[in-house]
């Protein structure tokens, strides 16, 4: 798919360039790799850990081929990224305990969050599921307005109230309609500003616990989206985010149009917690399910 594949061009061609007519690893070749792993925003951190794995293994096994390099690489990515439980099946099933399942969404403004709840939503109904959206990001129209449209695109309700409007007592609303209703699935969009973060933490608390007050154990999954094309700009989200809520997945947006792809390995590797989805274009269907040995595979060719 076009997608991956310019992820792949990225990191993969780099990659081949810089160990391109060397055939042992050398340090040489473990300074260029460490270049090409930075520049392609696998995060300081995690570029350190893959390269001293990398030379662990070279110590031991003495004569290293740079064509061997890309199998250990490939190797090592794998096991820095989180397992996404889902990634069997289609990926876009729903526990069947827990109805309906309530994923509240998270992440700063522009990221793609309405657009991933857009698609989300699509995918959902498309495998039969009935779903609700909840707009309680009130604090600006267009969040509201373009949910609206969304809901009309996919063909699902969604509950809104007035702009300024209480989060809170949106969310409290959805979850019930959705549930009197037995939906299978509400999704909860949220405001995107990154404020202190005893305030975000406050905001998201209190939406958090109003929904308690419907379904005991919402939200199921807490969702933070991420733009992958802003590499550092992610991680720092990813942090704040963190920090301030049980975030337990990620989703990845543009990861079609990005030098950036390696932001995924680092941020899974950093926080520990799955990316479950990936962004690769504007459209309803360019949403994707992580697997991780696809996108690993899709790196190297
Ligand atoms: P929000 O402010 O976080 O809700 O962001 P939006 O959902 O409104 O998206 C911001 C912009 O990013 C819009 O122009 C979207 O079409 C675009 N966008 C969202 N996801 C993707 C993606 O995966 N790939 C690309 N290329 N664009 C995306």
């Amino acid at each position: 798919d076009k997608g991956l594949s310019k992820t792949k061009e990225n990191v993969f061609t780099k990659i081949t360039r810089a160990i391109a007519g060397k055939s042992k690893v050398d340090d040489a070749v473990l300074d260029n790799l460490e270049e090409v792993l930075i520049t392609s925003d696998v995060g300081v951190e995690t570029t350190l850990k893959i390269i001293d794995r990398i030379e662990k293994r070279v110590e031991r096994d003495k004569y290293v081929t740079t064509s061997e390099l890309t199998g250990i690489l490939r190797d090592e990515i794998a096991n820095l990224l989180t397992e996404n439980k889902t990634e069997d099946g289609d990926g876009f099933t729903l526990p069947e305990d827990k109805k309906p399942y309530v994923i509240m969404v998270v992440g700063v403004n522009g990221v793609g969050k309405t657009t991933t709840i857009g698609k989300l939503a699509y995918q959902f109904k498309k495998a039969g599921k009935k779903v609700y959206l909840g707009a309680a990001d009130t604090f600006r129209a267009a969040a509201v307005e373009q949910l609206v449209i969304w809901s009309e695109r996919v063909g699902v309700p969604i509950v809104k109230q007035k702009m300024g409007s209480d989060p809170a007592s949106v969310a409290f609303d959805a979850l019930s309609s959705a549930k009197a209703n037995d939906a299978d699935v509400v999704i909860i969009d949220t405001a995107g500003r990154l404020h202190n973060k005893i305030n975000l933490m406050n905001e998201l608390t209190k939406i958090k616990n109003v929904m308690k007050k419907v379904i005991p154990d919402a939200p199921h999954e807490i969702l933070l989206v991420l733009d992958g094309s802003t590499g550092q700009n992610a991680f720092e989200q990813a942090k704040q985010f963190t920090a301030a809520t049980e975030v337990n997945a990620l989703a990845v947006t543009k990861l079609d149009g990005t030098a950036k792809g390696g932001v995924v390995i680092g941020i899974s590797d950093q926080f520990k917690i799955p990316v479950k989805y990936i962004g690769l274009g504007e459209g309803i269907e360019d949403l994707q399910v992580f697997r991780k040995r696809e996108f690993v595979n899709s790196l190297f060719g």
